[in-house]
């Protein structure tokens, strides 16, 4: 058994898709054709039914083909377990959709988020070293919301708290009643909800580390020769001397209690600095994960390659963490136009690890494809698929 399945999608009015049924094998799936044809848009629409957003940054609505009224996209899948439907209508205007889990209504994306999982990887993630941290943060994010429900909902009210707990901020100079009544309120929860974040965070690093660690050795025995070991590293915000002085507790990251009283800790007693600057200074939207090659920083030691090696070994570690969690069930591969951006070496490693997994894939040139088994060839053309098997 190969694990999750995405077995075909229905499209209806999605970006330049007006009406489309795709369907896919359990291997390897290529979506080629000219740029600007609706490849991409087509593992949009995929990557959609999985998360509940884009991976691109884009407001609902400009999802909806232009000048219609609605979209729709409608996943059916397999796990190890049974036989799925995802369905999403979007709406023009109103910023409203309507979700459906094997034809019974969703109100809450997090009942859903992880039902069909999927992993991203486009060239943006090639940048996952050299990149700001936000790159890592959604990579956690991305990863961790599919796994972890709670982990989504706690993202989801941290977010709100921030902006609310952030504004106040920024008009305490000019009300610094309002301030002083509320702010105790918005950080009491936003400490709350940090703290859960934390400890999901610290866990799912720590998993990854072991994945990224034997993936990255395999390929520079296999291609580079050498035997740097790469560790990566979860770096909360909750200040660097506190953290320091607690290096050596193995249960810092599993108290939530505790981290809960730090945060609360920082957002109550450093009003100054954070009016000063008009932004919450501590908490879990400035996190990183600190990744280094043999104890130096990857970010400035490590070569090119090695950090397209390291990137690549983190994508393959959150399939692996994914299907671990899971029961087995190894996630949807996605690649938008990331083969051509690797070498020959590092395209065989990944081509090797794709075995007896579903990939959907895009690239210009249907020879991209060339995992040395069948492919399931899907020619794109306006926004339209053409489907032969080979
Ligand atoms: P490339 O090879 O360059 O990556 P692609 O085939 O992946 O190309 P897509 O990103 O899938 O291209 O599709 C881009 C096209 O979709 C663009 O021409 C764009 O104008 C069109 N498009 C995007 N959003 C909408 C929309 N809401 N309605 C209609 N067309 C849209
Ligand atoms: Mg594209």
């Amino acid at each position: 058994m190969i694990g999750t399945v995405c077995h075909s999608i229905e499209i209806e009015n999605f970006r330049n898709i007006p009406s489309a049924s795709v369907t896919f094998t359990e291997g390897v799936n290529l979506l080629h054709g000219d740029n600007a044809q609706g490849k991409t848009n087509l593992l949009e629409a995929v990557y959609f039914t999985a998360l509940g957003k884009s991976f691109r940054p884009v407001k609902e609505a400009e999802l909806i083909r232009f000048g219609e009224e609605s979209a729709r996209v409608v996943n059916r899948f397999s796990d190890s377990v049974r036989q799925q439907s995802l369905s999403f209508r979007l709406f023009a205007g109103r910023g409203h959709r309507i979700v459906e889990q094997n034809g019974l209504k969703i109100g809450r994306m997090s009942e859903m988020v992880g039902a069909f999982r999927v992993v991203l990887f486009c060239p943006e993630h090639l940048s996952l070293i050299q990149g700001g941290p936000e790159l890592r943060r959604s990579y956690l994010n991305v990863a961790l919301s599919q796994l972890r429900p709670l982990y989504l909902q706690s993202l989801q009210r941290y977010s709100k708290l921030l902006k609310e707990r952030t504004a106040l901020l920024k008009r305490a100079p000019e009300d610094m009643a309002t301030f002083k009544a509320t702010e105790p309120m918005w950080s009491a929860q936003l400490a709350h909800e940090a703290a859960i974040i934390t400890i999901h965070r610290a866990r799912y690093v720590s998993q990854v580390n072991d994945h990224v660690r034997a993936c990255f050795s395999d390929m520079m025995t296999k291609y580079e020769g050498g035997d740097e070991l790469p560790e990566l590293t979860y770096q909360p915000t909750m200040g660097s001397e506190w953290l320091e002085s607690h290096r050596d507790d193995p249960d810092l990251f599993t108290d939530q209690h505790r981290l809960e009283e730090r945060y609360l800790e920082l957002l109550t007693t450093r009003h100054d600095r954070e009016i000063g600057a008009g932004a919450t200074l501590w908490g879990i939207h400035k996190d990183d994960v600190k990744i280094t090659l043999n104890g130096r920083p990857a970010r400035l030691y490590a070569s090119q390659g090695q950090q397209r090696s390291l990137a690549l070994a983190m994508k393959l570690a959150e399939g692996w963490v994914s299907a671990y969690e899971s029961a087995g069930d190894m996630p949807v591969f996605l690649f938008d136009d990331v083969l051509s951006e690797l070498d020959a070496h590092r395209r065989d490693y990944l081509v090797q690890e794709m075995k007896g997994r579903q990939v959907i894939m895009t690239a210009c040139d249907p020879a991209a494809a060339d995992f040395g088994g069948a492919v399931n060839l899907i020619h794109v053309d306006g926004g339209r698929y053409t489907q032969k098997e080979v």
